[in-house]
């Protein structure tokens, strides 16, 4: 390892981080899902190589059902899953998460399953939970449990999942505008797969002004006007595009791209155990195979700050700290 390699993971571990994007689904830890799966799950999984790319949707979710499905059939695994997860991200220096969860994948009420993941936060870590909406699966089945989210007291949002290409986000409308009549979190996947018009119809239909990727919208000027405009996020993931083959390497990811037009971005891991990443190598990549500066690494760090559902006192703490931080490592 080089200096200059010792500096940029002293610098990464420093900055106070968020992780904004992130699916309960595709973040059981991987000895977990050793220890509770009836088929052998491997120790050191293909999937973590590098150079290993999903080579369809259907290819991925096979990975997901081996690593998840089935496995979270009980409220303390649920906690003990949920624990873990946190612990992992607090010892990334992670201060604040959204973590979502897929709705109707689990037996228990709503807010059982909610509760159970929030007593997995460590102390000095803000976490919320999001109800994920599936837009490919039965959707009256997704509406019924969701309204039962949307009314869970301690659900904090609501967020559209599943294959952009399938479904009409029309049908979610009504919560929507539920969860937002309720001060709840609301964002939805929209640019990953789709293409713009997933991005127009999130905006237009669902009104969301945080957009989890967003890539899509990179050749559309109009869009990334509106972006800035509207105050839109994009809570991006390079490595899952790169491993799902929406981008083809980490160098041609437009994070860096949208940045600089001055579109807020964020940087998270969207489902570590099927992509092998941590945080903190995403936050390294910018720097990497991006070529962004400490200092707009720091603003990527603290623009999920900006956004996040916490209290302001400890925001603005991060936010300084983030400061001192890019001061201390840029000179
Ligand atoms: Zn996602």
């Amino acid at each position: 390892m080089t200096r200059a390699d010792d500096t940029l993971d002293a610098f990464v571990q420093a900055l106070p981080k968020c992780e904004v994007h992130l699916h309960l689904e595709g973040a059981v830890p991987l000895d977990l899902a050793r220890e509770w799966s009836s088929e052998p799950v491997p120790k050191d999984p293909e999937w973590f190589d590098p150079d290993h790319r999903y080579s369809s949707f259907k290819d991925f979710i096979h990975v997901l059902n081996l690593t998840w499905r089935g496995h979270l059939n009980t409220l303390e695994r649920i906690q003990q899953a949920a624990t873990k997860i946190f612990r992992q991200l607090n010892a990334q220096n992670v201060r604040y998460v959204e973590m979502s969860f897929g709705v109707g994948a689990y037996t228990f009420p709503v807010v059982e399953t909610v509760a159970a993941l929030k007593a997995g936060a460590p102390d000095g870590m803000t976490v919320r939970i999001i109800a994920g909406l599936s837009r490919d699966r039965d959707t009256a089945y997704i509406l019924k449990i969701g309204e039962e989210a949307v009314w869970a007291d301690n659900v904090d949002g609501v967020d559209l999942h599943g294959d952009e290409r399938v479904g009409d986000p029309r049908n979610f409308l009504g919560l929507y505008q539920e969860a937002r009549s309720r001060g709840m979190i609301t964002k939805a996947h929209a640019g990953e797969f789709g293409g713009p018009t997933s991005v127009i119809q999130a905006l237009d239909l669902l009104r969301v002004n945080r957009l989890q990727h967003g890539v899509g919208a990179s050749n559309d000027q109009g869009l990334i006007q509106r972006f800035l405009d509207e105050g839109v996020t994009l809570d991006m993931c390079p490595w899952s595009n790169v491993k799902l083959g929406v981008i083809e390497q980490l160098g041609g990811h437009p994070l860096p791209m949208f940045h600089r037009a001055g579109v807020r971005v964020t940087v998270s891991t969207d489902d570590p155990t099927l992509f092998g990443q941590r945080l903190t190598d995403e936050y390294r990549w910018l720097y990497t195979e991006m070529g962004l500066s400490y200092g707009e690494i720091g603003q990527i760090a603290a623009n999920a700050f900006l956004n996040a559902k916490m209290d302001d006192g400890e925001r603005d703490t991060c936010l300084s700290e983030i400061a001192s931080v890019v001061e201390a490592y840029e000179g």
